[in-house]
């Protein structure tokens, strides 16, 4: 469904990714795990159009192949957006605008879909996170947990073909972690396709067909999660993998 070949992507002179090869098939959840600073989340702006790589082709089944050179434009970039959609570790909620208009935004603003059908669409994707009675209420007054179902009802309202997760729990109290990863692993095994960078390794052996490890802009491991999480090849993944399990 995804292809992704050679992304490169430098900041300045700090080259950010190398080489980044990608591909993930229809129904399929990819975890992308390593440091921080590794070019994890800068590899999902890029396969978003959020981010401009310097080289590299990203190619979606159904969908648009962009090829990136260093005169790439903004607008040929985001032909990609439309393919997927993103959930950020912060949320990202408008905070002028209640749970409902929140997820309406995209569908009616950017898609041109009508707004009531917009709306119970909303509102039953809302019901199946728990958040039902929450339609009506602005960002401030959820929970975080709360907050980032909302960011995933956003998500879905998008009907993108591919789902990406920016460390998704990361800013999240420990008790309402489980909620949203439950929500998490319910759509993967709805069969949506998904692409998730967490630290949160133990789940991502639970949800994932295949873990890629990444460190200082490279792949250095990538396999089945028994294997990569279990028993890594790599030396930087053995160190990276038992700190954190
Ligand atoms: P990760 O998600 O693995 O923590 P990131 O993709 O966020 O890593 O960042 C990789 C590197 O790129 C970091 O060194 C970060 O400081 C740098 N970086 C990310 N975005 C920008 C930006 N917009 N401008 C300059 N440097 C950036």
């Amino acid at each position: 469904m995804l292809k992704a070949t050679g992304l490169q992507k430098s900041f300045g002179d700090h080259e950010v990714l190398t080489s980044i090869d990608l591909q993930i098939g229809k129904g399929q959840v990819l975890a992308l795990i390593g440091p921080s600073g590794s070019g994890k989340t800068t590899v999902l702006r890029c396969l978003n159009g959020l981010e401009i790589p310097d080289g590299g082709e990203v190619a979606f089944d159904k969908g648009p192949t962009v090829s990136f050179t260093s005169k790439t434009t903004q607008r040929q970039a985001q032909v990609l957006r439309s393919q997927s959609a993103m959930v950020f570790q912060n949320y990202n909620l408008f905070p002028h605008m209640t749970v409902l208009e929140n997820v309406i935004e995209g569908p009616v603003r950017v898609q041109k879909r009508k707004r009531a059908e917009a709306i119970a669409e909303a509102e039953s994707l809302l019901a199946r996170v728990g958040l039902a009675e929450k339609r009506d209420q602005y960002p401030h007054q959820l929970s975080g947990g709360q907050q980032q179902r909302v960011g995933i009802v956003r998500a879905l309202a998008l009907k993108p073909s591919l789902l990406l997760f920016d460390e998704p729990t990361s800013a999240l109290d420990p008790e309402l972690v489980g909620d949203v990863l439950r929500v998490i692993k319910e759509l993967a095994d709805e069969g949506w396709t998904m692409v998730l960078v967490t630290h949160e390794l133990a789940f991502a052996r639970e949800v994932a067909d295949e873990i890629v490890f990444m460190d200082q802009g490279v792949v250095v491991e990538r396999g089945h999660p028994d294997v990569v999480l279990r028993a890594p090849q790599n030396e930087r993944t053995q160190q990276f993998v038992h700190r954190l399990l």
